[in-house]
């Protein structure tokens, strides 16, 4: 019997109602071979989630990084069950909306206003309708990854569906390739309104190249957005913008924002957040208060402790190891990693015989039979431990080795027991 016969079986009956059988793309058997892969949680604690068939792990995903505390935070919990015995939504907005907008505002440098949506989508595209308003513009340049909304998901090749005229409106340029936004520019003066960008996500900043797009930004009247849905609360508290001095105009919360419940916000100077009142943006969850109560406390627990300087520390020590784990299987040339310890890409290379999704494929079937979790990312939380990083490390080592000798007596494809994966859209 399969490991993962409960999940298989599942997703037959998942499938039957839901397309996908999954509300998440991320989370779905798009990124999960059915056959390797366990498909199904059935609950998380700490660093580790247990799945359909009893399977427990090392949790490196970490609900797409929107686990930074940890699963089921006794302290989190406390609070937001304190707040469901007083309400979770009511008919007027609650205090607790003016607690963590004023928590935000001390603890971001560009945040001197605040407002909440659900999802890290909501966010963003509330701060592209609120710069196109401000600016009277419509054309937004883009870079990184920022939801599913029209605006964005239209300049992706996953774009069906979106209208051909909001797709003209947005452009992607290249990270670390200043000219790539000078060009978008010149092609079309005066006709941006925003710059939406991941202030970092594989590759840090080089060449002042943040200090440029904010030049850039001011010379030409645009406003410049960070979308710190995932380096917001992970990679320091503020976010990008804090690690690298860089202030943008507005920027976008999400994920790490309530560890898990879901929340989000766009922020940002006055004088462009006040347009809020003329423009719309308004939903009836908005100011829900469970997720509300989990900021609040996810915010003093920052502003307690380096709960970043600590996540780095967890996720450097993970990496180094990795990388040594690497470079004993001579395996440098085929995968890498890259990115802020707290948030590290696992950047694969096509060898003579075998693709990029081959080699993926291998290595999720084999470091899942170890049980650990893995995308392409370590997305560490403050609940990683010693324990989980003997696991971790020996489920790489002997997968690793694996891989070398598959790689070397190119039998591969024989140990693949589904087929590899299929490439999908690509925006970092
Ligand atoms: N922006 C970034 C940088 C993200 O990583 C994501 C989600 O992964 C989003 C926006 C969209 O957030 P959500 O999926 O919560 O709508």
């Amino acid at each position: 019997m399969s490991r993962y016969s409960k999940s298989e079986a599942w997703l037959i009956r998942a499938e039957s109602v839901i397309p996908l059988g999954s509300q998440t793309f991320s989370k779905s058997r798009t990124q999960y071979p059915v056959g390797i892969s366990p498909l199904f949680a059935k609950n998380a604690k700490g660093s580790r989630l247990q799945d359909l068939d009893g399977n427990w792990y090392v949790d490196l995903v970490n609900s797409l990084a929107a686990i930074t505390i940890g699963y089921g935070d006794r302290e989190l919990e406390k609070a937001v069950r304190k707040q469901l015995a007083k309400g979770v939504i009511f008919s007027l907005p609650g205090k607790l909306e003016e607690e963590v907008a004023s928590l935000m505002v001390e603890l971001i440098p560009s945040a001197e206003m605040v407002r909440f949506g659900k999802n890290g989508t909501d966010a963003t595209s509330a701060a592209v309708r609120l710069a196109r308003a401000y600016t009277g513009r419509d054309f937004i340049a883009v870079c990184g990854y920022h939801g599913w909304q029209d605006w964005y998901i239209g300049s992706t090749s996953r774009d069906k569906g979106v209208p051909y005229a909001t797709k003209s409106l947005t452009k992607s340029f290249k990270y670390n390739d200043i000219s790539t936004l000078k060009q978008l520019i010149s092609e079309f003066p005066e006709q941006f309104a925003a710059v939406v960008m991941e202030p970092m996500n594989v590759n840090y900043p080089s060449d002042n190249f943040l200090e440029g797009v904010r030049d850039i930004c001011d010379e030409n009247g645009i406003v410049l957005v960070f979308d710190e849905t995932i380096t917001g609360f992970r990679f320091s508290t503020g976010g990008g913008q804090q690690q690298f001095s860089v202030t943008p105009d507005l920027s976008t919360f999400g994920k790490g924002l309530a560890n898990g419940y879901p929340l989000s916000a766009v922020v940002g100077k006055k004088e462009i957040m006040r347009e809020m009142e003329e423009i719309f943006f308004s939903g009836t969850f908005g100011g829900e208060l469970l997720s509300l109560a989990a900021a609040k406390v996810v915010l003093e627990k920052h502003k307690k402790q380096d709960v970043c300087a600590k996540l780095t520390s967890i996720g450097n020590d993970l990496k180094f190891k990795v990388e040594e784990i690497i470079r004993d299987c001579r395996l440098e040339k085929v995968i890498n990693l890259s990115g802020h310890p707290t948030w590290v890409f696992l950047n694969w290379t096509a060898t003579e015989d075998y693709s990029v999704e081959e080699l993926k494929t291998f290595f999720m079937q084999e470091m899942f039979q170890r049980g650990v979790l893995i995308l392409n990312t370590h997305n560490v939380s403050l609940a990683f431990n010693r324990k989980d990083l003997k696991i971790v490390l020996n489920a790489y080592s002997e997968t690793l080795q694996g891989l070398s000798r598959a790689i070397t007596s190119r039998n591969l494809r024989e140990k693949l027991t589904v087929q590899p994966l299929i490439p999908l859209f690509k925006v970092r």
